[in-house]
């Protein structure tokens, strides 16, 4: 689980981040959803230790990150960009956060092939990233953020770079690996479709404050504010 508790994050006198309270359980769908500038990947880089928080605390299963070597953690990331090591192959790039961990090569080998073959990528581990399409670009990353089996995965905008099909269909792959492997998911997306069907609760966030955090079906429906309702597109 992820606590996040009065966290305040401020880039000199910039306040970015207003005392926010989210709790996110273990094996929890969250999306992070407001506008541009919002403070989405302030907040997520906070809770990967990336950046240090202002006021507040973040605890990872109960423990404050602040305390723990960020290697420790176990946290996976996905970026917007998600850039690949261009002179590795796909085998290397998804086996690198595991080399760096001094893990036998037959380890390595299986855990690359366990990961490759659940995101469709076997055929595909000997070609190098510029001989790939932007989506399967985009599952080598996600291949590598999983490959260490992590407790939680944070991504930010991953689907953003993929076209309308691909975007959807992605979608449902990210799901359905995170129920596969009960992954507690800290998604920020600033669409409000995809974070409606993707989600378990959605942490609606404007100005650097927390507008709502529900299921998917009280944010539509009983949206906490006139923010909230015009950014989902509840009916009025
Ligand atoms: P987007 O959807 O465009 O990615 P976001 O919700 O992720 O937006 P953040 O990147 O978290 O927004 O930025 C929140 C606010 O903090 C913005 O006003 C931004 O200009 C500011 N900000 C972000 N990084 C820094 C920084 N390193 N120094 C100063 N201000 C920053
Ligand atoms: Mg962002």
């Amino acid at each position: 689980s992820i606590t996040i508790q009065n966290v305040s994050k401020a880039y000199g006198d910039t306040k970015v981040l207003h005392s926010l309270n989210l709790d996110i359980h273990e094996g929890e769908f969250v999306s992070l959803l407001g506008p541009s500038g919002c403070g989405k990947s302030t907040l997520l880089f906070c809770v990967a230790g990336l950046e240090e928080i202002t006021d507040g605390q973040i605890l990872f299963d109960g423990q404050d990150i602040a305390a723990r070597n960020p290697r420790d953690r176990n946290i996976a990331l996905v970026f917007q960009d998600y850039a690949l090591y261009p002179h590795m192959s796909v085998r290397e790039n998804i086996a690198f956060p595991l080399r760096r961990q001094k893990i036998d090569a037959e380890t390595i080998h299986g855990q690359v092939n366990w990961a490759a073959d659940m995101l469709g990528l076997t055929k595909l581990l000997d070609r190098s990233p510029a001989e790939l399409s932007g989506g399967q670009r985009q599952r080598v990353a996600v291949g590598r953020a999983v490959v260490r089996n992590p407790a939680a995965l944070l991504m930010d905008e991953p689907l953003s770079n993929l076209d309308a099909s691909l975007r959807v269909h992605m979608r449902t792959e990210i799901k359905r690996l995170a129920r596969e492997l009960g992954l507690t998911v800290l998604f920020v997306t600033h669409d409000q479709e995809e974070a409606m069907v993707m989600s378990d609760r959605i942490a609606v966030l404007a100005g650097g404050h927390l507008q709502q955090f529900a299921d998917p079906m009280t944010i539509y429906r009983k949206p906490s504010n006139r923010f909230v309702a015009e950014f989902i597109g509840s009916p009025t």
